[in-house]
């Protein structure tokens, strides 16, 4: 098989051993896990211009991570010059783009590839995936590249389709109009009307850089999130240089970090004394930066704590201080050409219309096509609800693996732990074929089905199906939540240590020649 060709983009049919889908941080922790298990014919494909997948697409103002970087960034990888606490986005990707560099990732990235949809031939035992390739001249996708795969991994993530509500009119509006996720280079909010739809992460943190610039800046909010204080600062020189000096350092910082937010999962999973001590902490907070009754009133929410995400800011509640800044509670009824009106009929013109209305989360492989065995489809598969054995092995679907798959995203501690796990347990899943010389491992319905009704029983406890709240967590049609793992980062590693081949269907690979 030929080696994968870096970013020459001329291939119209390339054969690989790995196709990883995705140059974030999933698909860059894959590669670099690949080549130091010494396989070299794999290719990650992106559908945007650079890597970083999340962290290149989003660069609102303020863009920045909530979960302290010296844990938010590969174990394998610490870095002694983070700058922050909390990273933002450019140092964040800096450092993504500095991995791929000194892991010699580059010529395994092609970017501006988009998959559109993979087959898998069960006769020759690999994938057949179409994806179309951005043409220089008009930036659309066109060109069609077949690739083939013995091996699927998506690293795709959730948060990468941009989700619009659907509010009556919204085609009709006239000015600039733009998601969080896709922040124009230059847009001029220089004493113009602003709104902006919904007070989720991305809102809270652009709101307090935009309203300075704004001339007025109407913030339209359905539920108010419940917020602590973030206690963002800056790391000293002479601390970093002490990290560079002794990378042992990093190694307790990140110790500390993750047992610091690891106990928080107890919140989430049921016990009282947790939730109510994190509640109090945001009721002060609330209390402590908003001294108007009725603003606090707006502002306070009136589900449990946790049952959404739980909010990180020191600046957004005081960037109601400013006078131009007003919070609308009333449900927007609908989007005039130049307005917005309210179901209180009252209409606000608005000169500018910013989407803080996040992604869609639960419904993955959106606008892709996926056709496992027998030609199932994923969204058949998954018709009642997305599911993944471990979160990463769906039945149906050999020799498939997903990053961040179903019911692995965290709530309360850094997602890339979860990353490493999987791709760690997909390492070990390939180095099993190999040593079996198996063709198609695909996890057994069975396991799948245990794993997922297991999965069920944890989540009934948990605060996010009881807490009286609806959320992104939650799939759209069943409200089970298929994002979050129901349990701590710890219990899942313990589950992730090894691969129980029982689990699986393996066959044998066919005679080569
Ligand atoms: P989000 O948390 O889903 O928030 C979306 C907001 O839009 C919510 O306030 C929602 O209100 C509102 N909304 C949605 N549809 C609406 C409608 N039709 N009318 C009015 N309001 C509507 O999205 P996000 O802020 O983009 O964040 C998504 C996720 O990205 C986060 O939870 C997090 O995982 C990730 N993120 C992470 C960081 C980080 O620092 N690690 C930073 C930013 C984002 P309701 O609450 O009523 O639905």
């Amino acid at each position: 098989m030929p080696e994968p060709s870096g970013n020459s983009h001329d291939a119209a049919d390339i054969s690989v051993d790995v196709l990883i889908v995705g140059a974030g941080f999933s698909g860059i922790c894959m590669g670099i896990k690949l080549l130091e298990a010494g396989v070299k014919n794999f290719l990650i494909i992106e559908k945007s211009e650079d890597l970083g997948g999340t962290w290149y697409e989003n660069r609102y103002p303020g863009c920045a991570c909530d979960v302290p970087a010296h844990l938010y960034s590969f174990s394998f990888d610490r870095n002694p010059n983070w700058t922050r606490m909390f990273a933002g986005q450019q140092e964040i990707w800096q450092y993504l783009k500095s991995c791929v560099e000194r892991y010699g990732l580059g010529p395994y990235l092609r970017f501006k590839t988009r998959f559109c949809e993979a087959a898998w031939d069960e006769a020759a035992g690999h994938w057949r995936i179409a994806t179309s390739h951005v043409s220089r001249d008009n930036g659309n996708f066109s060109k069609t590249v077949r690739i083939r795969a013995r091996v699927l991994i998506s690293g795709m993530g959730a948060l990468h389709v941009p989700h619009y509500p659907e509010i009556p009119g919204i085609e009709r509006f006239c000015g600039p109009s733009f998601h969080s996720a896709a922040w124009p280079s230059e847009v001029d909010l220089g004493a113009k009307t602003v709104a902006v739809i919904g007070t989720g992460a991305s809102a809270i943190q652009f709101i307090p850089h935009i309203a300075p610039r704004a001339g007025k800046l109407y913030i339209f909010q359905r539920t108010p999130p419940w917020i602590v204080p973030r206690l963002d600062f800056g790391i000293p020189e002479k601390w970093r240089e002490r990290f560079r000096r002794m990378p042992g350092l990093t190694w307790i910082i990140r110790k500390f970090l993750f047992f610091a937010l690891e106990w928080r999962v107890l919140s989430f999973l049921g016990d009282r004394v947790v939730r109510g001590h994190v509640e109090k902490i945001a009721r002060n907070h609330l209390e402590s930066s908003v001294s108007d009754p009725r603003l606090r009133a707006a502002l306070t929410p009136r589900y449990q704590i946790g049952c959404k995400r739980i909010l990180l800011s020191d600046d957004f509640y005081p960037a109601f201080r400013r006078r131009n800044v007003e919070l609308v509670t009333d449900r927007i009824a609908e989007i005039r050409e130049r307005s917005v009106v309210t179901q209180d009929s009252v209409e606000r013109p608005v000169d500018v219309l910013i989407y803080g209305t996040g992604f869609h989360v639960t419904e993955q492989f959106i606008g892709m096509k996926l056709f496992g065995r027998g030609g199932l489809e994923i969204h058949d598969a998954w018709r009642n609800g997305l599911s993944a054995y471990l979160g990463v092995s769906v039945s149906g679907f050999p020799n498939f693996f997903i990053l961040l798959g179903p019911n692995t995203g965290l709530g309360h501690n850094s997602v890339v732990l979860m990353i490493e796990a999987q791709v760690r347990y997909v390492i070990k899943c390939l180095r099993l074929m190999r040593e079996r010389n198996i063709g198609a491992m695909e996890v057994r319905a069975e396991s799948q089905q245990h794993f997922a009704a297991n999965l069920r029983d944890h989540m009934a406890r948990t605060v996010w199906q009881s807490g009286g709240c609806r959320s992104w967590y939650q799939d759209t049609h069943t409200g089970e939540n298929t994002a979050l793992w129901p349990g701590s980062v710890i219990d899942y590693m313990r589950k992730m240590r090894s691969v129980a081949a029982s689990e699986y269907v393996l066959r044998p690979a066919p005679p080569t020649g």
